[in-house]
């Protein structure tokens, strides 16, 4: 512990969305374990998130005023991506944290922090944090893989030199043949004018920061993180897997939102089940289903033969509400079988749970990276953002992963469909046989290097040093 760290102090603001909030806080409590001061700046309505996940960590958070619905258009308490699903309200959300410049420089001038650690939406975070003289790093949440496909995506525009969407094309200038096609990326929506725009200027800000900071480990991609830095000349640490600094089951049940199950209950029926017998199923902190679909995954794991726990972002138990979307009698088919969490599941908790044997995935980076930590083999439904990047970085590059088929980018409005025999077949294949078994033994052997990386002489450990030394020399 360096005590020897303590006179730097670094901010960290997240973009207000859990996907983000939840790895920023994670960072943030690796930074406060080394010893090294750290503030987490965020709208009001985000803290109770925030300081569960802190936990017991010696870490400040200041608030700054979210603005008001004439300000923005949003829905008063609307402060959080999770409340902004139509595409409307996540044009205005995004927009939203333009209005929150003035405020956080407010607070800058207060505090007089040695750096900003700032989410990639906020694209004028450099310029603020240069006013005072100070550093700005980004801070996506990803690793290399996704980082380095969206940089060459974006530098040399394959997709515009194919004749339809469908249309195969390797990414220039990428290390290992990696082919997409257009509806894998991100599609123009209604709302992307708004969108590609924010995303160009995060493009233009970060390359006039300090640097990235990267939520992965050397070993687990090691020619992405040396091509990111080397072929792209990016400045880049790689301080991850951040979930990792929630060590026990109290502080992997407190990440995040307040569980919709007792962390207890929980951890008593995955006790009843035989180590690798439950594959679990999330699509993240944002992504909801028709109900056709969610029947569809329902029959799908029933007739896997597995056991299975299902996180569904639909109602809540409390709520007397008639379970349309599950087939008829699944309820007393699966009982003792299958655990359907209505809402926000401790997912870190559930992974690392010895009975967990697979995980179907929306390929969410920190899904990603938390099924690698818990050594688990994964089934890949990607839907939007970088998902499909991450999806072919589990299937083609550490296989590990095995995919639904699906092919086009959502952009959390309508989608493709998959019917129950392919998810029955692909939940199979992650959960036994000799595949699953080779895949499995993969994981874990990641895993294992995780674990080494973020301690004592490990290479994100390591890297951290290496960080602070950098930030030590700019702050004195
Ligand atoms: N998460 C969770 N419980 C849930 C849903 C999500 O703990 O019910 C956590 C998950 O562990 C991860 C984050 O929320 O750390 C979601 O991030 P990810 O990048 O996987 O997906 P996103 O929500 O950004 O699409």
């Amino acid at each position: 512990m360096g005590n020897e760290n303590r006179e730097l102090h670094v901010f960290f603001f997240p973009y207000l969305a859990n996907g983000h909030i939840i790895p920023c806080v994670d960072l943030a409590r690796v930074f406060a374990s080394r010893g090294i001061r750290a503030t987490i700046v965020t709208t009001p309505l985000n803290v109770p998130l925030i300081s569960r996940t802190v936990g017991k960590a010696n870490i400040n958070i200041r608030t700054i005023k979210f603005p008001s619905p004439e300000e923005t258009g949003l829905p008063e308490g609307c402060e959080n991506a999770e409340l902004a699903l139509s595409a409307d309200k996540i044009m205005k959300l995004l927009k939203a944290t333009v209005l929150l410049r003035d405020p956080l420089e407010q607070v800058l001038e207060e505090e007089h922090p040695d750096c900003l650690v700032a989410d990639m939406f906020f694209p004028w975070a450099t310029d603020s944090a240069a006013k005072f003289g100070i550093p700005r790093i980004v801070f996506h949440g990803l690793g290399f893989f996704p980082l380095c496909v969206l940089a060459c995506v974006r530098q040399y525009k394959p997709q515009d030199k194919v004749s339809s969407y469908m249309e195969p094309f390797v990414v220039p200038n990428l290390p290992g043949e990696i082919t997409l096609t257009k509806m894998q990326l991100p599609q123009i929506p209604k709302h992307d004018e708004v969108f590609s725009k924010q995303l160009e200027e995060a493009n233009e800000s970060e390359l006039k920061s300090y640097g990235v900071i990267a939520n992965s480990f050397y070993e687990l991609e090691p020619v992405y993180a040396d091509h990111y830095r080397n072929e792209l000349g990016r400045r880049a640490w790689h301080l991850g897997p951040v979930s990792l600094c929630n060590r026990d089951t109290e502080e992997k049940a407190r990440r995040g939102r307040e569980a919709a199950i007792d962390e207890n209950e929980c951890l008593k029926w995955l006790q009843s089940k035989e180590p690798n017998s439950v594959v679990y199923v999330c699509f993240g902190s944002m992504t909801s289903f028709p109900d056709a679909q969610l029947k569809e995954i329902a029959m799908g794991l029933e007739d896997s033969g597995q056991s299975f726990i299902w996180v569904v972002r639909k109602g809540s138990k409390s709520e007397d509400e008639k379970l349309e979307w599950l087939p008829e009698g699944f309820e007393e088919r699966i009982e003792g079988k299958g655990l359907i969490i209505r809402g926000w599941a401790p997912q870190v908790m559930i992974l690392d749970h010895e009975a967990v044997g697979g995980f179907v995935t929306h390929c969410g980076w920190n899904s990603v990276l938390e099924g690698v930590c818990a050594g688990l083999p994964m089934v890949t439904w990607p839907m939007y953002a970088e998902q499909f990047y991450n999806a072919k970085f589990l299937t083609d590059i550490v296989k590990i992963g095995v995919s639904v088929g699906v092919q086009t980018w959502i952009g959390m409005m309508g989608r493709e469909s998959v019917k129950k025999e392919v998810i029955e077949k692909a939940v199979k294949r992650v959960m036994v046989g000799e595949e699953a078994e080779e895949m499995r033994n993969r994981a874990q052997e990641l895993g294992k290097m995780a674990r080494q990386a973020v301690v004592e002489g490990g290479s994100s450990y390591s890297d951290f040093n290496s960080l602070v030394e950098d930030l030590r020399s700019r702050a004195h």
